[in-house]
């Protein structure tokens, strides 16, 4: 995709996280798009300076990336949503494009998904459009239908046990 449908992708997904994280629809919804949009547009756009730097599609689409900066927050308390521009951007070109990125750089094998269509077609909008729909679809399953209670279930235990004394 090109950097139009990159922004696009980004500022749409924003949104529809925002709704996610804050159904509220209030003023606290319009501050958590804000929140999260600046950073997940931000980060949408970083991996095409390969087009410049390194080899397009490869130097900068790539999991280590990806990995650098779901790490980074852990480490510096910093940069907290840009991950997920990054990883936006590497689902719009691999879903939404003909062209495949090299996931796994340095092996330069490039992978794609046969349902992108030319990042010069007249329906690449849509096409950004659709794929975003699908991302908020997958987010929502996730915030939304994950057991959390469950998942807490391991800390409680623990705070249990420590309560007891054991
Ligand atoms: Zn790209």
């Amino acid at each position: 995709m090109n950097k139009k449908g990159h922004v696009m992708n980004g500022v749409l997904l924003s949104i529809g996280l925002g709704y996610i994280l804050e159904p509220s629809g209030t003023e606290a919804t319009f501050v958590t798009i804000l929140e999260v949009g600046l950073p997940v547009t931000l980060g949408a756009l970083f991996p095409d300076v390969d087009t410049e730097f390194g080899k397009h599609r490869k130097t900068l689409h790539n999991l280590p990336v990806l990995g650098l900066f779901v790490a980074f927050p852990y480490v510096f308390g910093n940069l907290e949503f840009v991950w997920i521009g990054v990883l936006t951007h590497y689902v719009l070109d691999v879903m939404g494009s003909k062209r495949g990125i090299a996931l796994f750089y340095p092996y330069p094998q490039e992978f794609g998904l046969p349902v992108g269509v030319a990042v010069k077609s007249k329906h690449a909008d849509l096409m950004t459009v659709v794929i975003t729909g699908f991302e908020l679809v997958v987010v929502a399953a996730i915030v939304f239908y994950t057991p959390w209670d469950t998942l807490e279930l391991g800390g409680s235990i623990q705070q249990g046990i420590q309560a007891l004394g054991v």
